[in-house]
């Protein structure tokens, strides 16, 4: 069965106007989606090195084929990559903010120390899993309930469109491509006696990019925590130290997506499945509420514990 995609930027409200009789629709989906805007700067997100090479890139996904129309249309590939480290990001941005106010939440790893014996213990950071585990005498902490813990799913769930420096600005893709400028690095560690002892290359890129968190399943509280955790992150990836990967927090909405599948038909093709994303802004009032609902989780907390 094909599959078509069409995505139309409408109010919701026209979305209803437009809906379609029953027959011909197989589903229907609504999430909450929270956009976030950013510019990267020099962000290597790297995949490692193959065996036996020096060189680190990102993680290539594949190359696309796409039309581009000079004249005539032809076909050309383009090279995608994937921005790792997102969901790491958040949670260790979450995770910080929390301590930082001094919030009993999950902390990243569910070791109390490290192989030498040097604790992992931060104030008011439990292991990981500690307040899921099966004789828990601690409620489930917000980041847990977010990112999940030991086995425990978390209700967020966070998607970025590949990257690509795409070479032909009217390329026409089947999927969503984020436009960025990807280039190699090489560098140099050890030098003896004036000749390089040990080189390698690394990728970064550079460019503006959006990340997409489905909140669908998150209360409030938890969505106020993710647009105030951003200030924790300022950085992406490696080479932060030597000021790479610095993040630039451009601007966010807050959106409701719904997604419909229909049963098409036409001569040329027969039947087909067609997808259509209708999209609208979520009201302010439910970002404000968040931000509201957030600090006053906060105070409540920080009540329950001094008693
Ligand atoms: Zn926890």
């Amino acid at each position: 069965m094909k599959t078509r995609t069409k995505i139309e930027l409408i109010p919701a409200s026209e979305y209803k106007k437009q809906q379609r009789e029953e027959t011909g629709r197989l589903f229907t989906t609504t999430r909450k989606i929270l956009i976030f805007h950013l510019f990267g700067e020099n962000v290597k997100t790297l995949n490692g090195s193959p065996p036996g090479s020096t060189t680190s890139y990102f993680l290539e996904l594949q190359s696309l084929d796409y039309k581009y129309k000079n004249g005539k249309t032809k076909t050309a590939s383009q090279k995608i990559y994937q921005i790792k480290g997102l969901r790491g990001m958040f949670r260790h941005g979450a995770t910080q903010f929390c301590a930082k106010v001094g919030l009993d939440v999950c902390h990243t790893t569910e070791k109390e120390a490290d192989k030498h014996g040097r604790s992992f213990q931060v104030d008011y950071l439990h292991p990981a899993g500690e307040c899921t585990s099966e004789n828990a005498i601690i409620p489930r902490c917000i980041i847990s309930s977010i990112f999940g813990s030991r086995g425990k799913e978390g209700k967020l769930k966070i998607y970025s469109a590949p990257i690509g420096d795409i070479k032909h600005k009217t390329a026409n893709f089947p999927i969503h491509i984020q436009d960025v400028k990807i280039r190699v690095e090489n560098r140099h560690t050890a030098t003896v006696e004036n000749r390089i002892a040990q080189d390698f290359s690394e990728q970064y890129f550079s460019g503006n990019f959006t990340i997409e968190l489905d909140v669908s399943k998150l209360s409030s509280a938890e969505i106020g925590l993710l647009l105030q955790a951003r200030e924790q992150m300022k950085a992406l990836g490696r080479g932060k130290n030597t000021g790479y990967g610095h993040l630039h927090w451009l601007g966010y909405n807050l959106v409701s997506r719904t997604q419909e599948t229909m049963d098409e038909w036409n001569e040329d093709s027969g039947f087909f499945e067609l997808q259509t994303i209708y999209q609208d802004k979520v009201n302010q009032d439910l970002v404000n509420e968040a931000k509201k609902d957030w600090k006053r989780y906060m105070e409540e907390q920080s009540v329950s514990h001094l008693r």
